[in-house]
């Protein structure tokens, strides 16, 4: 199924359209309580948006190196299922991520993920080349939020909350080649955990389309737009050349 969905004049000239979570809800029992306790009890957090990150749904995508750590965090979170995507020949590692998740929390279900899209709240691709975003064309017409991280120099966490822009429309180069490690990846990728986090448990109203440009630890954030409005995209509904 679908979330909901808004729609409201972008600032690019196009409809900006939002998405919402789908509407499954469920409601905390004592020993989730006990569980998630410490981030209920965040200014901010509560017990509603731990049920929403109970019954979210969040597609992963990149090498198990990269998504590993989003893993674990995600499921320590208590997000309610993990659909993973690795890439070919990495396949054999998918039983071994699952386990170890399912020892971190028995709550979170973690699977392959499915040809559809269908369902998901949020993707979030990891990855120190284009790769990830590779692996799932198809995800950028599925209409759900998608973070895309880049763990190598500069860091970079395209927050695609709306379409258009994606990876092959948008103004900051997402699809160049592999560059070295970002010194601070880790960080990096635990600012897109972060930012994973805030989404599905909506404790923030979904934010426009954002760039987050890191240099060290520093972190510039601006909005993410088309590199040429004129030119029509795959994600936008139209045909691209
Ligand atoms: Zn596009």
């Amino acid at each position: 199924m679908t979330g909901q969905h808004s729609a409201s004049p972008g600032t690019g000239g196009h409809i900006d359209i939002r998405f919402g979570l789908n509407n499954n809800r469920m409601v905390l029992n004592n020993e989730q309580i006990d569980r998630y306790a410490r981030q209920i009890i965040v200014p901010g957090v509560g017990g509603t948006a731990q049920e929403r990150l109970l019954s979210s749904r969040l597609l992963l995508v990149g090498r198990a190196a990269d998504v590993a750590p989003v893993l674990s965090y995600m499921v320590g979170a208590g997000v309610g299922e993990i659909r993973l995507q690795l890439p070919p020949g990495e396949e054999s590692k998918l039983d071994d991520l699952a386990t170890g998740a399912s020892q971190l929390n028995p709550e979170t279900t973690v699977k392959p993920a499915l040809e559809s899209f269908s369902g998901l709240d949020l993707a979030v691709l990891v990855g120190r080349s284009p790769e990830p975003a590779l692996l799932v064309p198809g995800l950028f017409r599925a209409k759900i939020p998608v973070l895309f991280c880049r763990r190598d120099q500069p860091g970079r966490i395209a927050m695609m909350t709306a379409l258009p822009p994606c990876p092959a429309c948008a103004d900051v180069d997402l699809l160049g080649s592999a560059a070295p490690e970002e010194s601070n990846s880790g960080f990096v990728t635990m600012v897109a955990a972060t930012e994973a986090f805030k989404i599905l448990s909506k404790v923030r109203p979904l934010p426009s389309p954002t760039l987050l440009e890191f240099d060290g630890f520093a972190c510039v954030a601006r909005q993410l737009r088309r590199r040429q409005v004129d030119i029509p995209c795959d994600c936008s509904g139209t045909t691209a050349d």
